[in-house]
């Protein structure tokens, strides 16, 4: 390891404080390296962001943390988050009426209604038990075979029916920020049987607590933490890498972590990455909520541009002042010169999807968010860290487009430096 002096020469520098680059900083600190965090933004967190607003807790798009990922229990402390977990089932819009399915071993007495909702039949159990099962008993071995995309995945397996048709794609579509179902089927098992295993929730103070909390060790371990410090371009010297830094002195290192998104990382690295999905998010605020229930609702029949909506207050009492409703509606937000949807559109649907008028309730925000995730197509495989001498390379487009694959992609890059300054 080399230490060295002078303020503008680090051991490392990590580029961008999202998860990646916060669980990188961690891994060097604890290693003994100086590390530097640069980031443009005005707070830690990247794509994981929320915002006080009007006494409600507005994530920058609705998103979930499920404490089954292996990196979470690895790497955080879920413990001290306050997670608030949604009831496992969803409900889904059918043409008469809203029906419910749930987790029977979560919640027995659902097991009538799940029943009587007309949704589960012999045949689409079985087929989802073929696709799923090998992800369950032997996910490694299931995530490296060959790969190819999710609906070829389904209709290999025999998998199709209404549970296919009005749960699972409707569903998934809103994960993966795709409703053609071109992304990873290795991807998709591994999110549904982590799903099955975990049960996903809200920070009680946001989303943005888990890299906040993240910060809070990297800071105890001594990292240097600069916010509002955007990375106009790296720069290679004899044995260093220059980092220039826009409105702010030039950093030297013996290696940079370029930890950005998806679309930020080809610029400073010079390697593609891959296309990008986006998702736009409707948060309302309501005097009276549409269901008593905190699941996630779909339509099935999938009449409008809403993958999910849910009233977030009753799983998160947090997220809104006492008496009010927090109501999320996500859609999928198409590239392009195609138009994103509006207002009309949304609250037209929301008012199919819950069967009540939707009509009162007051916007708190709309969130577009047009690189929310990397597409994540087949085959599924982790992109190496090293670009060029003394510059690595992180982010969730190396590894899988959600919280595990952005922080272990981390910690990988965190390894790959380890490797080469020691070496
Ligand atoms: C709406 C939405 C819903 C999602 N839902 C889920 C979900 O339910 N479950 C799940 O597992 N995942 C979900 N995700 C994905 C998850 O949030 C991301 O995979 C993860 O947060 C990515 O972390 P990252 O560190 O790779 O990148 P980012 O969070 O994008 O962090 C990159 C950081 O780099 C900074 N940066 C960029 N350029 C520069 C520069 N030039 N100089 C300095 N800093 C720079 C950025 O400001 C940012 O802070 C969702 C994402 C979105 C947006």
């Amino acid at each position: 390891m080399t230490t060295v002096a002078a303020d503008s020469q680090h051991d490392v520098v990590v580029i961008g404080a999202g998860l990646a680059g916060l669980r990188a900083s961690i891994h060097l600190a604890q290693a003994g390296y100086g590390v530097v965090l640069v980031e443009a933004g005005d707070a830690v967190g990247g794509r994981q962001r929320t915002d006080a607003v009007d006494g409600f807790l507005l994530d920058r798009g609705f998103q979930v943390l499920n404490p089954a990922y292996p990196a979470v229990r690895r790497w955080a402390e879920v413990r001290t988050l306050g997670l608030r977990s949604f009831p496992a089932g969803v409900q889904v819009r059918r043409e008469r009426g809203l029906v419910a399915i749930a987790d029977p071993l979560r919640h027995p007495t659902s097991v009538p209604a799940s029943l009587r909702s007309g949704l589960i039949t012999p045949r689409g159990v079985a087929g989802l038990a073929r696709w799923l099962t090998p992800a369950l008993i032997a996910p490694r071995r299931a995530g490296r075979g060959s790969d190819r995309a999710a609906r070829d995945g389904w209709d290999r397996a025999g998998f199709s029916g209404p549970l296919r048709d009005e749960v699972l794609e409707p569903f998934l579509s809103g994960v993966i920020a795709d409703d053609r179902f071109e992304t990873s089927d290795a991807f998709v098992r591994m999110l549904v049987r982590l799903f099955a295993l975990g049960s996903p929730g809200l920070p009680e103070r946001g989303i943005q607590a888990l890299p906040t909390q993240l910060a809070t060790i990297a800071r105890g371990l001594s990292v240097d933490i600069r916010l509002g410090h955007s990375v106009r371009r790296l720069s290679a010297t004899a044995g260093a890498v220059e980092v220039h830094v826009a409105g702010a002195d030039t950093l030297r290192a013996g290696a940079v972590i370029v930890a950005v998104s998806p679309e930020a990382s080809a610029e400073l690295t010079g390697r593609p990455g891959p296309a990008t999905r986006g998702l736009q998010t409707w948060w309302f605020q309501a005097d009276a909520p549409p269901t008593a229930s905190g699941m996630l609702a779909v339509d099935g029949r999938r009449r409008g541009p809403i993958v999910n909506t849910a009233v977030i207050s009753h799983t998160a009492p947090t997220y809104a002042p006492p008496g009010q409703h927090l109501i999320e509606a996500t859609c999928l937000l198409p590239g392009g010169d195609r138009a994103a949807p509006d207002e009309r559109a949304v609250r037209a649907h929301l008012n199919e999807i819950w069967g009540t008028d939707a009509g009162a309730w007051r916007i708190l925000r709309r969130d577009d968010i047009p690189h929310a995730l990397p597409a994540q197509l087949p085959p599924l495989r982790a992109r190496a860290p090293r670009v060029s001498p003394g510059v690595y390379v992180a982010g969730d487009h190396c590894d899988t487009a959600s919280i595990q694959g952005a922080l272990v992609s981390g910690d990988r890059a965190a390894r790959a430096v380890i490797a080469d300054l020691s070496g």
